[in-house]
């Protein structure tokens, strides 16, 4: 067998192990009996390790080595090598004992963070965080970084991203959000909602959102959909791409934005090509990537008003106390912006600031700007500047997230990035597709479906984020399209003028 050969045959290995991990891990997350937990972690660190010791292997290594400037490769057999080289440089950056060292003390950390947040003590946890920002910045000495430690740990996240193209990311993102909020609540009318006001089985709950993956294009013949705490998508391998959901019983709009939401995930896993499968480029092209697709097809499609005027009749079939409300009452009422302390319930409009507090702390701690003892107070101060209301208890302050007791620093930005991306790509694709509210509006979706896979999803992880955007959009990241998304529309459904 020739090295390319051995390579890819490497690298289907790898998968296979990977598909049998996704699935042990989806069955403890939604059906394992509480027994079975102890034994399953042990199969599943099993496999996790047998995964590890491939991704490492000199074997790949030689591969790689030889593969590199190699001529007569194909564009995906290039991007393969160089993503797969990059993920392997960064996993043998860090010695195994220190790898292990480090897992033991975050699982510590976790379990103290669980109990800090229960009692809303952030003393307790305190020291376990400065263990993990400790073990933060040796990782990403050993990564590497030109200008900060801070770039390390976010390349894992979005490839390419620094926190000096963050901040100028943000600064104007802010200038223009924070007193956009202060004036929808001052001067805005709060749309209606009280005809939501209700108890929704979860029979009921569950068809809605069946409906709405159905009209959005998801494959329930590659995949399914099931119910958890917190929900995830999963891609188990190739045509087998799960989506979970919650519903609430008191709060229908929340279950049907989760489940499009993650319905968006995985559209995208769904629309990999097949030839990449198992290439190491079957994955989105970064975190942000991946969420501007969940995004955009929970808030820019689910929340908008050509949706809504497809979607309500379903609405007022499946669910029948909304029968005889009107279509224009319906898309208002799903569009409610307020500011709350926990980000994961924050609205599309607040949502972002959220995630830049915890950028500018996560930053200074990891660069040593911030101190740990400080994190509750600061918190507190930018959460008044930015939102005007402060947690009365760190519970639902600077313990609310599981994060940083995990270790992982320089995750969030994805998530703000995922709503930045996705106004800019559903920008271009309304100049590119004519009509696309009409066809919307008619439950034509697929036709927004075939543009994000024609562009998007096809491609995997063949180009880094930065670059997937310049070739969909023709332009770099720009802010301005969320900016211009968010004033425009909540100008409207809050009546400014
Ligand atoms: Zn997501």
């Amino acid at each position: 067998m020739d090295t390319l050969a051995a390579y890819k045959e490497h690298l289907r290995e790898i998968g296979k192990l990977e598909s049998a991990l996704a699935l042990l891990q989806w069955d403890q997350r939604t059906n394992l009996p509480r027994k079975g937990h102890p034994a399953r972690a042990e199969v599943i660190g099993k496999l996790t390790k047998m995964a590890f010791e491939m991704s490492v292997s000199d074997k790949l290594g030689q591969y790689l080595d030889d593969l590199q400037g190699q001529e007569g490769l194909t564009e995906e057999e290039r991007a393969s090598v160089r993503a797969v080289g990059k993920s392997y440089r960064r996993h043998k950056a860090i010695p195994p004992a220190f790898y292990e060292e480090y897992a033991i003390a975050a699982a510590h950390s976790e379990s103290a963070w669980e109990e800090a947040k229960e009692k809303s003590n952030f003393s307790s946890f305190q020291p376990h965080l400065a263990r993990m920002i400790d073990y933060a910045r040796k990782f990403a000495e050993y990564y590497g970084y030109e200008d900060s430690p801070y770039d390390a740990l976010i390349e894992e996240y979005e490839p390419g991203m620094t926190s000096a193209q963050l901040s100028t990311i943000i600064e104007p993102l802010r200038g223009e959000l924070v007193p956009f909020i202060k004036r929808l609540l001052q001067d805005g009318k709060r749309p209606d909602d009280t005809f939501m006001q209700g108890e929704f089985p979860e029979e009921m709950q569950r068809t809605l959102s069946s409906r709405a993956l159905a009209a959005m294009g998801y494959d329930f013949d590659a995949g399914r959909l099931d119910q958890t705490v917190h929900p995830f998508t999963t891609t188990i391998g190739p045509n087998d791409v799960r989506v979970t959901t919650r519903f609430l019983p008191h709060d229908i709009l929340s279950g049907l934005a989760s489940s499009m939401h993650e319905g968006g995930h995985a559209l995208y896993d769904q629309g990999i090509r097949d030839d990449l499968r198992w290439s190491g480029l079957d994955e989105g092209a970064s975190y942000g990537i991946h969420e501007s697709q969940s995004r955009m097809w929970e808030n820019l499609v689910g929340r908008s008003r050509p949706f809504w005027k497809f979607f309500a009749p379903i609405a007022g079939e499946v669910v029948p106390q909304l029968s005889s409300v009107s279509t224009e009452k319906l898309y208002r009422a799903a569009n409610i912006a307020e500011p709350s302390l926990v980000r994961v319930e924050a609205d599309e409009v607040t949502y972002n600031l959220h995630i830049m507090l915890r950028f500018e702390l996560e930053e200074g701690l990891i660069t040593g700007r911030i101190h740990t003892a400080d994190l509750p107070e600061l918190w507190r101060d930018a959460m008044q500047r930015y939102l005007g209301i402060v947690p009365e208890d760190d519970a639902h302050g600077v313990l609310q997230d599981v994060h940083w007791s995990a270790g992982l620093f320089g995750y969030f930005p994805s998530y703000m990035l995922g709503n930045l991306y996705s106004a800019q790509f559903f920008a271009t694709a309304r100049k590119e597709i004519p009509d696309l509210d009409e066809k919307i509006a008619q439950g034509n979706l697929k036709e927004l479906l075939s543009w994000l896979r024609e562009n998007i999803h096809q491609y995997g992880k063949m180009y880094e984020p930065k670059e997937l955007i310049e070739r969909v959009t023709g332009e770099a990241p720009d802010s301005s399209y969320f900016v211009r998304y968010i004033v425009d529309k909540y100008s409207d459904v809050y009546s400014l003028h």
